[in-house]
């Protein structure tokens, strides 16, 4: 195929040598070389056709024809091999990119009961099995519910703008779960045996022990006869279940605007069993909560007649709690939402 001059036996045995040279190319890229070689524009089929010219008249389309063929011949050809060379590249690639069953997982975020909310579990769950059922109310009171009914005056210190986060028209964010004794006493007659479990706010600066928003669970009992001994009982087996058999109490005198008398709850402390150590500061006890007996103010703001009815309530905060139970430091750990603290609970 030198020059202008060409046979059509010639082209016969070029086919062949091309088809020949096709099947054996090494690569996607050699089949491309060829490509260009024989079907580009300045390629040989082209140059054949150019020089259809030089043939007979009677020559023309036999040759025509002839060299047709043989560009649907390298065409196919090139085709066949590039798909094959293709598909063998897809497998390879499928193998390198194979599972390796023996390579450890990626792990799942699997997400996890906050301590707080585990801590709030427990305590519902010993009040429960003691035939306390649970309420709740609003976290937007009014300032009656709040403070009010609960015996707090207008003049008390609790009612300070530093300590209550005040909304517009005489609404309040709770400062604690109190105000649900009063709707559940309002709306229901004795007796009454429930806990309160929500959120509370107050508007102290954050530190080791405070948060702008805290956790509460309150207890009531109100029935004929119930007296401090019934409180102290009640909160013994809450104490024993919560933090174990050996546990004691202290009730120390203490005074909340809505109990008569009122006290203050201790635990012995449940890390150096009373001797004394740094977290019970050397005294051997722990402030778990506040208690008292229902003071009869509070019973006529909801109509309920004290010469008859006698209660007991408590009050205690769930981070204190799930504090001293999982060893915890600083309160501000529970909503700081670091996973590696989240993770050990
Ligand atoms: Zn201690």
């Amino acid at each position: 195929m030198s020059g202008n001059a060409f046979s059509l036996k010639d082209i016969g045995d070029i086919q062949n040598d091309v088809l020949d040279e096709i099947s054996q190319a090494g690569s996607l890229q050699v089949l491309e070389e060829l490509r260009v070689r024989w079907l580009g524009r300045k390629g040989i089929v082209q140059d054949y056709l150019k020089n259809l010219g030089t043939l007979s008249k009677e020559e023309r389309p036999v040759a025509g024809k002839v060299i047709n063929e043989l560009k649907d011949a390298v065409k196919t050809a090139l085709e066949v091999s590039a798909n094959g060379f293709q598909a063998s590249e897809t497998i390879r690639r499928l193998n390198d990119e194979k599972i390796d069953i023996t390579l450890p997982g990626v792990r799942r975020n699997f997400g996890r009961i906050h301590p707080i909310t585990k801590a709030m579990a427990s305590i519902l769950e010993i009040f429960i099995e003691l035939g306390f059922s649970v309420k709740e109310g609003p976290e937007i009171e009014t300032e009656y519910y709040n403070f009010e009914a609960l015996n707090i005056p207008e003049n008390h210190p609790a009612r300070d703008m530093q300590d209550t986060f005040y909304v517009n028209g005489g609404w309040v964010l709770r400062t604690h779960t109190s105000p649900i004794q009063i709707r559940v006493m309002e709306n229901n007659p004795p007796p009454l045996r429930f806990i309160a479990p929500g959120k509370a706010f107050r508007s102290d600066p954050p530190d080791a022990s405070h948060t702008p928003m805290f956790h509460q669970v309150e207890g009531l009992f109100v029935d004929e006869g119930v007296h401090f001994g019934h409180l102290k009982y009640i909160l013994d087996v809450f104490a024993k279940k919560m933090f174990g058999e050996k546990v004691r109490l202290r009730f120390r005198p203490s005074f909340f605007p809505f109990t008569e008398p009122s006290a203050e709850v201790d635990i012995s402390c449940i890390i150096c069993k009373g001797k004394g150590c740094r977290v019970c500061s050397r005294t051997g006890w722990l402030e778990i909560l506040g208690a008292g007996m229902v003071d009869p103010e509070v019973f006529k703001a909801v109509d309920i007649d004290s010469e008859r009815y006698t209660g007991f309530a408590f009050g205690m905060g769930i981070e204190r709690i799930a504090m001293l139970k999982y060893g915890i430091n600083d309160i501000r750990l529970f909503f700081e939402n670091d996973k590696r603290f989240l993770d050990q609970f």
